[in-house]
């Protein structure tokens, strides 16, 4: 974060937010609608974003819910929510069984290990951004805005692209995905394809994967983009992913348990059960497991190898902006209404204390926030602020450290080496 970022950010106008706001007040009907741009160039993009992205979204809520739903928060681990599952089910280590060895290497004035925060904010599979400009347009400027206000906190975003996203960058002549690199942000591929795939050959699924990858190459090269989230199904996103050239694997939830066996399961979590409520809670389910990467050989399950082909990046805490609301289970959810508020933001800074507290210094750890990007609108500006104001109190007593997705990587594979 420095002077090259404050003039970029500083160049982008208050156009760009006015455009946001009214496009997150259309689509999400969230208060703000009398912001909307009155020129007919304006209005006339906005008409057609919101006549066209609702039906595409709420298409995709009803029949696919991965698209829009898999990385959303699962905050009913800690709440109810999810049949009960017996902790000598998780393959996870009892977090007991740590202190000790913990406690002996701190004794000899070991270097602890890094405790990172790390956001995603995922430019999904179902969007129309390479047929509707306007639209595209809408999310880029989402984007730049989400930028401006990360960087008065040294914050960083990750903005993981699908197809429809990254295609339009390519047709339309803006590389977002370049400026978050040059901005200091981080940038990946989004796989919103596995869960309602059948079993192929890896090669297949790979060839699916590496789809998207090389679009994202396209546009910030492949050295820059070396992790995917999603892939989760009954295929082995393990070895497809590391096949199409990922290094790891974010943004994961219960569709990542379907290519187990369910012994490797949570208790209770039989494929039905997977596909119908929890194909998008976090996983894996143990946090004190979740919040500390590491590498897997294949996907039958979530017990760490040493021959890792890929290395599982999950400590996701929840989706900001539903926050509050998934404690009850709100409506909003679905039709993706909930408001942001500071309410919100005080149950999420609350689960990072919790999971801060899991955090073994032996391990590099990682907290991970799933932001959508509507979330970046004028009028949420005060309480996004509010929430990175929070953070870096964390971050100012030496209790986390902002990263990238790919940082986070790069931090681990440092580590263990
Ligand atoms: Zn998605």
């Amino acid at each position: 974060m420095n002077i090259l970022k404050s003039r970029t950010l500083a160049a982008m106008g208050l156009g760009v937010a006015l455009l946001a706001s009214a496009c997150g007040a259309g689509v999400e009907a969230q208060p703000g609608s009398d912001q909307v741009p009155t020129s007919t160039a304006e209005v006339g993009g906005d008409q057609a974003t919101v006549a066209s992205e609702p039906v595409v979204e709420q298409v995709t809520v009803a029949s696919d819910p991965v698209v829009e739903q898999d990385t959303s928060a699962s905050p009913e681990r800690q709440s109810s929510g999810g049949p009960p599952f017996g902790q000598d089910q998780v393959p996870v280590k009892d977090i007991s069984e740590l202190e000790t060895p913990v406690l002996d290497r701190l004794s000899d004035d070991a270097e602890e290990a890094p405790m990172y925060i790390s956001t995603m904010v995922h430019m999904e599979g179902n969007w129309n951004d390479d047929e509707i400009e306007p639209l595209f347009l809408k999310h880029v400027d989402q984007i730049r805005l989400g930028m401006e206000i990360f960087d008065e906190y040294d914050a960083k975003l990750t903005v993981e692209s699908e197809i429809p996203f990254s295609t339009a960058q390519i047709n339309f002549g803006v590389n977002v995905l370049q400026e978050l690199l040059d901005d200091g942000h981080g940038v990946g591929t989004h796989c919103d394809v596995g869960f309602r795939e059948e079993l192929m050959s890896v090669e297949e699924f790979a060839a699916l994967l590496t789809e998207r990858k090389e679009l994202v190459d396209q546009l910030v090269g492949a050295e820059n983009n070396r992790g995917c989230s999603g892939a989760g199904g009954v295929n082995d996103w393990a070895l497809a992913l590391a096949e199409a050239g990922f290094e790891y694997v974010d943004g994961l939830v219960g569709m990542h348990y379907l290519s187990m066996p369910e012994a490797e399961r949570p208790d209770g979590w039989t494929d039905r059960y997977i596909r119908s409520e929890g194909f998008h809670e976090n996983a894996p389910v143990d946090l004190a497991q979740s919040i500390h990467p590491f590498e897997v050989a294949d996907a039958t399950d979530f017990v760490p190898d040493e021959d890792g082909v890929i290395v599982v990046s999950a400590g996701s805490i929840g989706r900001l902006d539903t926050f509050a609301e998934s404690q009850t289970d709100d409506a909003c959810i679905r039709t993706e209404s909930c408001a942001l508020t500071t309410e919100d933001v005080d149950l999420e800074i609350e689960a990072i204390k919790e999971a801060l507290e899991l955090h073994d210094p032996t391990q590099v750890g990682k907290i991970d926030i799933y932001l959508p990007a509507s979330i970046f609108t004028e009028e949420n500006r005060e309480v996004l602020e509010y929430f990175l104001a929070e953070v870096d109190k964390l971050v100012q007593e030496g209790l986390l450290e902002w990263a990238t997705q790919a940082e986070v990587y790069d931090a681990y594979v440092a580590w263990n080496s």
